[in-house]
Order: C-alpha cells, then sequence, then structure tokens
C-alpha cells in the first residue's frame, strides 16, 4: 500500500460504520477510537481489523478484586507437589464472554484475545502485580499450525507490555498434543490428559524467577497446573497462574 492508499484507508476508516464483530450490529463510525482500541494501536502498532461496539465492550464485566483469587486446582487432590498453587481469574465465562472466547478460538479472531488481553493487563497493573518473566501456555505444535496463532500468547502481549516484563515463549514446550480438554469429560481424564506435558527448553534458566503465566480460559485447571508444575519444577520462585476467564463460586486463596 502507498502513502496515498494508505491515507485513504484511515480516512474512510473514520467515517465509515462498521459492523460489531460480536453482536453483528452496524454502529456508526464515528471517528472516535475508544480507549481499548486506542492502546491496541499503541502495543500492537496497527489498528485492529476487526470492531467491536460500545455495548459488547461496556458487557465485559471483571470479577470483583476481592473474587479473582483462586486455588488453581478445582479439584485438589492429595499428593500435589505444589498444593498451593493459585490462579487469578480476570471474569467470569459467562454473558458475552462465552461469544467472545469461542470467536477467537473457533473464527480465528485473534484480535478479541488482545482486546480482552488489554482488559486483564490494566487489571494486573492495578492490583500492583510484579513478576519477571510473562509466559503463554503453549499450544501443541499441530494445534499451533492450525489455528495459526496461540490466544494464550496473543493475551500475553499486551500483559507484557503494560506491565513491562519480557514476553517468553520458547521457554515452555509442550511435549505432546493433548487434544481439547473440552472434549475430555472425566476429571481423572482430564488429569491424565494433560499430566507431563509441559516442559522447560534446557536454553533457559528461570532459577528464582517469578513467572506470570498465562491463558485463556481455566475450567479444572489442570492444564494450568501442569504448566506450572514444569515451571516450578525447572526451578521457578513463583508463579502465578492468569486465566481470563472461568467460573468459580468460591474465592479460596489469598492474592499472589
Ligand atoms: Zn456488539
Amino acid at each position: 500500500m502507498n502513502a496515498g492508499s494508505a491515507c485513504l484507508r484511515q480516512i474512510v476508516d473514520f467515517i465509515l460504520p462498521y459492523r460489531c464483530a460480536i453482536c453483528g450490529s452496524v454502529a456508526d463510525g464515528d471517528g472516535r477510537m475508544s480507549y481499548i482500541s486506542r492502546r491496541y494501536l499503541e502495543i500492537f502498532g496497527r489498528k485492529s481489523d476487526i470492531h467491536i461496539c460500545g455495548k459488547c465492550l461496556a458487557a465485559i464485566e471483571p470479577y470483583a478484586p476481592s473474587d479473582r483469587w483462586h486455588l488453581c486446582l478445582s479439584n485438589p487432590f492429595a499428593g500435589d507437589k505444589i498444593p498451593g498453587q493459585v490462579l487469578y481469574i480476570a471474569m467470569p465465562y459467562k454473558g458475552i464472554v462465552t461469544r467472545m472466547i469461542p470467536a477467537v478460538k473457533f473464527s480465528g479472531m485473534k484480535e478479541i484475545a488482545r482486546l480482552l488481553g488489554i482488559v486483564l493487563s490494566e487489571m494486573l497493573r492495578d492490583e500492583k502485580i510484579s513478576a519477571d518473566i510473562v509466559i503463554p501456555v503453549p499450544l501443541s505444535s499441530e494445534r499451533a499450525a492450525q489455528r495459526g496463532f496461540n490466544q494464550a500468547e496473543e493475551i500475553a502481549r499486551p500483559v507484557s507490555d503494560v506491565l513491562d516484563l519480557p514476553l517468553v515463549t520458547d521457554c515452555l514446550i509442550r511435549t505432546r498434543n493433548t487434544g481439547r480438554q473440552t472434549e475430555t469429560h472425566d476429571i481423572i481424564d482430564r488429569m491424565e490428559n494433560v499430566r507431563g506435558a509441559f516442559e522447560v527448553a534446557d536454553s533457559w534458566d528461570i532459577t528464582g524467577l517469578t513467572v506470570i503465566l498465562t491463558d485463556d480460559v481455566a475450567t479444572t485447571g489442570f492444564t494450568m497446573h501442569e504448566a506450572a508444575l514444569a515451571l516450578m519444577e525447572a526451578g521457578a520462585g513463583k508463579v502465578l497462574c492468569v486465566a481470563m476467564a472461568g467460573n468459580r463460586r468460591v474465592k479460596n486463596a489469598d492474592p499472589f
């Protein structure tokens, strides 16, 4: 695109109405960028290719600060090597979020993961969370090739930017394709399915580091638990699991 057509594109963006990627309603492009759109431009260096209307953005309801802290496992078990592992959940998996997250996974809208990641990153900044590095839960290479991006990494990018921490994507490795957790119903099956599925690359020394580990949705928490365990066994000082969304009724852990 030459400079002239880039300029034209900006003018067209400025005046055309747009269709909301979530609810499909047509909103007027009145030229004002929402705060989230502005942050997107700052962090990713370009405007989002999709639009979400103000009504859908306003329908995202984060948990109250006191309701975000949980034990990583929904069903703790005896003999767990990291029994007190903490999980931060930004918002309940309900309402508009149940339309946004599947749109990331199944319609390839990585921009939505980024927009949600911006919301999450500002929540973490307000909580004054400190850490050394940010690591996304990796996808298997098969899944990554299929989808073309890792939603946990798209969520992690604004977190790394806003908290000013390095984003590290080649440290934690998924050693095998575990299939979709949602297709594995029995709790024991789910545990066995992800057990030992992660390892830390030999090229990394994470001894003593505090790690923020990101993922999109936590249900049983097994996947994040296994990823956190691999990091702790490789010498990490502390791991804070951070999920964009999840449904836990009881707040049962203290802030990190
Ligand atoms: Zn909408």
